[in-house]
């Protein structure tokens, strides 16, 4: 194969609501061997690290929202996220993600120093995934040393974006324009969605894969959108669904659709087969992720301790494990398909391969 045919916004479209089995394992196909040729058969792994579940902002589908009294918060010292750093290189792992809420706590001097100390005493890439912070904070922990930032935009819709995520005083959010300035400052760049927001239709959908491509994305993730209780978009009755038949589902299968098309959409991209995927399918979700155009897992090094209060939505998988349990857990999974652990940073091929 020489190339992937460009998708039109119509195509897109079509193939998310095609429920054709063997139209779809067509699409499963041709996603995977698009993965194959532009990305290769490594799986490279990400070590996550929630370090804070503090949060200032009120999305209206995350668990750890200011307004949910019942999450107890903490805060991991910096000595116990260097140690997880450690314990990443010692599974072999070329990167590690610290993940967090909005926390204010964490400030500009703090995390830079983190990231100092992780690439000092480590080879690790650093990804950063801290959400909305200033440009002076994003320079300011770029010239420490991190690498990457993840920054989904959730939803390319306005209207749904701005009723799921209520502003601070005075300060527009712009995800997108937030995206581009961290890539003109040199970091690689992360986004993606969530799929089946209650209000998010098919043309939504289409509209986001988009996005993708026009922004140019290093590493893009994808996950069903799962109902938290103590959220104003896990209460059913409070809901404002899409018109029928135009209400994207929250599915396993649906799921596996954008990461394939965002794979025919983004060849070069790094892309996991996350968590929330893991969740609605515990059983294989993962290793169908990574059938279906996925080339990256993020297996959890968060101390047990922590990792059941970062509840972003319910039953998350892995919630219970020891870093050690999932790092084995992932092996087995990538080996049981017949691919390889990927070796080093796994830089992103968008930067390093492709230069059209
Ligand atoms: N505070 C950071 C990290 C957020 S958690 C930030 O804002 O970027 C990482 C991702 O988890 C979010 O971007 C969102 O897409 C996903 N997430 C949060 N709540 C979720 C839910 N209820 N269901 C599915 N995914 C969810």
């Amino acid at each position: 194969m020489n190339g992937v045919p460009r998708l039109t916004r119509g195509d897109i479209l079509r193939w998310l609501k095609e429920n054709d089995r063997v139209r779809l394992a067509q699409l499963w196909e041709w996603a995977d061997a698009v993965r194959h040729e532009f990305v290769g058969d490594e799986v490279h792994l990400r070590g996550l690290i929630e370090f804070s579940n503090y949060c200032s902002r009120q999305c209206a589908y995350c668990g750890l929202n200011a307004r949910n009294a019942d999450v107890a918060r903490y805060r991991m010292s910096a000595d116990e996220i260097l140690a997880c750093a450690h314990q990443a290189v010692g599974f072999g792992y070329g990167t590690v993600v610290l993940q967090s809420g909005e926390d204010y706590g964490i400030t500009r001097e703090w995390l830079g120093d983190v990231v100092r100390r992780i690439k000092a005493e480590t080879p690790l890439a650093v990804t950063l995934s801290v959400g909305e912070r200033t440009e002076g904070d994003l320079a300011y922990w770029k010239d420490c040393g991190a690498d990457r930032y993840l920054l989904r935009f959730e939803t390319s819709n306005r209207a749904l974006y701005d009723r799921i995520h209520p502003p601070r005083a005075g300060i527009y959010s712009d995800r997108p324009a937030l995206l581009r300035y961290l890539r003109s400052i040199g970091y690689e760049i992360g986004s993606g969605v969530m799929i089946g927001i209650p209000g998010q239709t098919y043309e939504d959908l289409a509209d986001d894969i988009e996005l993708f491509r026009e922004l140019d994305l290093d590493m893009i993730g994808v996950g069903p959108f799962l109902p938290h209780e103590k959220t104003p978009l896990g209460k059913e009755e409070e809901q404002l669904w899409a018109p029928l038949g135009e209400q994207v589902p929250n599915s396993e299968l649906m799921t596996y659709k954008v990461v394939a098309l965002t794979r025919l959409v983004c060849p070069y991209a790094n892309i996991p087969s996350t968590t929330a995927l893991a969740t609605v399918n515990t059983k294989n979700g993962r290793e169908l992720g990574l059938k279906r155009g996925a080339n990256i897992v993020m297996p959890n090094v968060t101390p047990p301790q922590y990792r059941e209060k970062y509840e972003i939505y319910p039953a998350k998988a892995c919630i219970r494990e020891t870093a050690d349990m999932c790092h084995q857990c992932m092996k087995h999974r990538i080996q049981s398909i017949g691919r390889q652990i990927g070796k080093g940073r796994g830089d992103s091929p968008n930067r390093t391969i492709r230069r059209d």
